[in-house]
């Protein structure tokens, strides 16, 4: 069999990749390692409930033409994220907005709030923040930096925050208003009927082998009697792997998720997710599934989200974009750009730490180009 395309990679931008080649006429072949599609978006309907089974996903978007993209394979419903964070038993709104601050120092309006960050910010103050932990205190002050950001970052990343890129808090929005929506975007929503679902739309008439590795198909095709050839291929893995580590290890952090099923619980939390930002409690957060949803399904479903550094034959979920890093990346993007007919894409293949608008969006860029 001859195809257009090998596409490494069931997750967004494959799908998307391969959804806009099969359009314009080109035959394509999507293969997976893992036994599922969707790569980290991938939901499972477990007891009415539609689990996210590799950390919760949220769709959020600015960009019209990625939404309205989105839009043609699935219905999104109207919720919008507005995470609790929990330090011992206090409990804060986020992102950091006026609720954050009323609760934290007990003031009421905007310039109150301005008052005691300007106060907090101004010990150690720099004008370009160096890192993590300068741009946090220059945002939102030094209460808030220690009780909602030092512990979480350190276990989320398991860095110190001085250690850390400073754009890794400026994802997070900073309001003086009383608004909870952790995003900034224009459109925001969860696939109704799941991710799972919508992928499977993106993916419907295109061929895809599931339990199917680059290294073990490659190995397999090259000793076949009939072997089947490929124009080109689209690799979403990690860059670094495809290249057998030759520069080094790039650094990722992992995540282990511990679900369980409360059949006698109706409503664990009472919020989609909540932030854990002690340094005390090993996990970082606590999703609860059905509020995605606003609480349909039985009882309910909950996962704990506990990091750790990435090793061999753990699922790399989060690029670390330090500047060592990132300095390695731009090595092995030297042979990734040199690699005859491999294009490399998504959050693994050019390690960088995107949402997934950006690698939908990235992911048509290439399909305009390509074909
Ligand atoms: P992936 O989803 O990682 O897909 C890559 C696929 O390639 C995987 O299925 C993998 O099994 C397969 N693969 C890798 N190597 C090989 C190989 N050698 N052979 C065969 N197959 C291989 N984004 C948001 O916009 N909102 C959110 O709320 C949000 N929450 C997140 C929460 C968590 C915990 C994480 C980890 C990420 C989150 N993201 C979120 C980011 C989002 O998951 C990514 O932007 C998006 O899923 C990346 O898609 P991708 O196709 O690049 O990669
Ligand atoms: N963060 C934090 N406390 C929180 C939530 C986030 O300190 O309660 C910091 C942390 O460093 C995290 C970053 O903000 O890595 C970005 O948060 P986001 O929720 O965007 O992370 P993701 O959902 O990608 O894991």
């Amino acid at each position: 069999m001859r195809y257009d395309y090998l596409i490494v990679g069931a997750g967004l931008f494959g799908a998307t990749f391969a959804r806009q080649a099969a359009d314009a006429g080109k035959k394509c072949l999507v293969i997976d390692k893992r036994d599922v599609i969707g790569g980290n978006v991938h939901t499972r309907e477990e007891h009415g409930i539609q689990v996210h089974k590799y950390g919760a996903h949220i769709f959020h978007t600015s960009d019209k033409r990625v939404w309205d993209y989105v839009s043609g394979f699935a219905e999104f419903n109207n919720f919008v994220n507005s995470p609790i964070a929990r330090y011992g038993e206090e409990l804060y709104n986020l992102p950091f907005n006026m609720n954050t601050f009323s609760k934290m120092w007990g003031i009421a309006t905007p310039e109150e709030a301005r008052k005691i960050i300007d106060e907090q910010k101004k010990e150690g103050y720099k004008e370009n923040p160096a890192n993590l932990e300068e741009q946090a205190i220059s945002l939102v002050g030094r209460d808030i930096y220690e009780k909602l950001i030092k512990g979480y970052t350190r276990k989320q990343w398991g860095r110190e925050c001085t250690e850390l890129p400073a754009f890794i808090i400026k994802r997070l929005p900073v309001r003086f208003t009383y608004d909870n929506n952790y995003f900034n975007d224009r459109y925001q929503g969860i696939p109704i009927g799941g991710y799972t679902a919508m992928v499977e739309r993106m993916l419907s008439g295109i061929e895809v082998r599931l339990g199917t590795s680059y290294e073990d198909f490659l190995e397999k095709n090259a000793v076949s009697e009939e072997p089947e050839s490929f124009s080109r291929v689209i690799y979403t893995g990690p860059v670094d792997e495809y290249f057998r580590h030759k520069l080094g290890y790039l650094e990722y952090r992992s995540l282990r998720f511990e679900e369980e099923y409360l059949p006698d619980c109706d409503n664990y939390q009472g919020n989609a997710a909540v932030n854990y930002t002690s340094a005390d409690v090993p996990y970082t957060r606590i999703i609860e599934h059905k509020h995605f949803e606003f609480g349909k399904g039985e009882g309910t479903v909950i996962t704990r989200e506990y990091p750790g550094e990435w090793k061999i034959g753990d699922e790399p979920y989060y690029p670390v974009n330090d500047d060592r890093n990132n300095e390695l990346y731009s090595k092995y993007k030297e042979l990734a750009d040199a690699e005859k007919d491999v294009i490399f894409g998504g959050r693994l293949g050019v390690y960088k730490y995107y949402d997934m608008d950006k690698v939908i969006a990235s992911a048509l860029d290439l399909a305009e180009k390509e074909l």
